[in-house]
């Protein structure tokens, strides 16, 4: 790896693991955390898990495995040109995701809604709980037992009730403190990700055309490019030729933004990007604004599609009746996953259960909820 800048995260300077380790022998204590992420089985499932678009609509379309790859891919290259912990970024990209419901966030909210008496239920946060709680690999510890800048850098948001109970990693949303750079960079290349993908998948789906897209700055500009370099340039080709461009000119301006904001604010260390007020890194103030005018699209015109809301109610109605299925009768739920069980030895009473509950609940794909729902309420299906 090339030389890392000071306000970089070092391995030397890391605030550790929860249970201490011996360092690694032959890799850096971010290059361990990515393994670990890597091995885990809430990794694996990202395959079957999807955003927008539901597993079985289509092969083509991104699963949360797809991109999460497509996230860490655009922070890697980011984080090597500022010298910044190349790997941590990477580790971040590949965790970010790894709470999520199935049927990304109509199963979240369904989720969330059902856990409204038992302190609710958020992605993020279910991120931090399966790499420090779910994950059973180890002897010694449950989770992977990263280190504390992969862990501050997966819990991109929480409320204030919730960070009081976590401890270390939760002081900075009562501080008002921010992350380090890699964790700031990691919900950037996110946006950059989904934002992008989205359309490619809207596309593709039927939603969305390339002409009711010229109406956003952002792709009209593009267009415009791509058809005076190759005119008459059509379908798919068209489209990722502007989509490319788009990646591109977004990954271009975090970079010199960022890097100006960074020399302008004279942090010289970790400790000093975390006390600064703001992120340092972000978008131009011409690209936010033109990426809040995508993003605003996107919602209208895909995530509030018809087809898609019929997917959401579905999959609203699958989190919510397994949920209340599993709630009103533990027994009804393999062993393993009951709050009785080893792997919720911390778990106990109502909340308790309930938050087993809603465990298994996320930690299931997009089939296997699908699955689970026809062995709990068909009769003519295998239980
Ligand atoms: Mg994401």
């Amino acid at each position: 790896m090339s030389e890392l800048a000071p306000y970089a995260a070092h391995d030397a300077q890391s605030r550790g693991r929860r249970h201490p380790e011996e360092p690694p022998a032959q890799r850096s204590e971010y290059q361990r955390d990515r393994d670990r992420i890597v091995h885990s089985a809430a990794f694996r499932r990202l395959v079957y898990k999807t955003q927008v678009f539901v597993n079985h609509e289509g092969d083509l379309y991104r699963t949360r495995l797809t991109h999460s790859l497509e996230v860490a891919q655009i922070a890697r290259t980011v984080a090597r040109s500022m010298q910044l912990n190349e790997v941590l970024a990477e580790a971040i990209c590949l965790a970010h995701d790894l709470g999520h419901t199935p049927f990304g966030h109509a199963g979240q909210d369904a989720l969330n809604e059902c856990m409204a008496g038992f302190d609710g239920f958020e992605h993020n946060l279910q991120s931090l709980r399966v790499v420090d709680e779910l994950e059973e690999r180890y002897a010694l510890f449950n989770g992977l037992n990263l280190t504390f800048e992969c862990r501050e850098g997966i819990l991109k948001h929480c409320s204030a009730m919730n960070a009081a109970r976590l401890g270390d990693v939760g002081e900075r949303f009562l501080k008002r403190q921010q992350p380090g750079l890699e964790a700031q960079l990691a919900n950037f290349a996110d946006e950059i990700a989904y934002n992008n993908h989205d359309i490619d998948d809207g596309i593709r789906a039927g939603l969305i055309t390339v002409e009711q897209l010229l109406e956003l700055p952002l792709f009209g500009e593009h267009h415009a490019e791509v058809l005076t370099l190759h005119p008459g340039l059509a379908g798919k080709r068209l489209v990722y030729e502007v989509l490319r461009r788009m990646i591109n000119h977004m990954v271009i301006d975090l970079l010199d933004a960022s890097s100006a904001r960074l020399r302008a604010s004279g942090v010289a260390s970790i400790a000093e990007v975390r006390a600064q007020p703001a992120y340092l890194i972000g978008f131009s103030e011409s690209l936010q604004a033109k990426n809040l005018g995508l993003k605003r699209f996107l919602r209208e015109q895909v995530y509030r599609h018809y087809k898609v809301q019929r997917m959401t109610s579905k999959a609203r109605r699958v989190v919510t009746e397994l949920f209340n299925a599993f709630h009103g009768d533990p027994a009804l739920m393999p062993d393993e996953h009951r709050a009785t069980g080893p792997r919720h030895e911390s778990l106990s009473g109502p909340h308790g259960h309930a938050r087993a509950v809603a465990d298994y609940i996320a930690g299931m794909t997009d089939r296997y909820a699908i699955l689970e729902h026809r062995r709990l309420f068909d009769p003519g299906e295998r239980t």
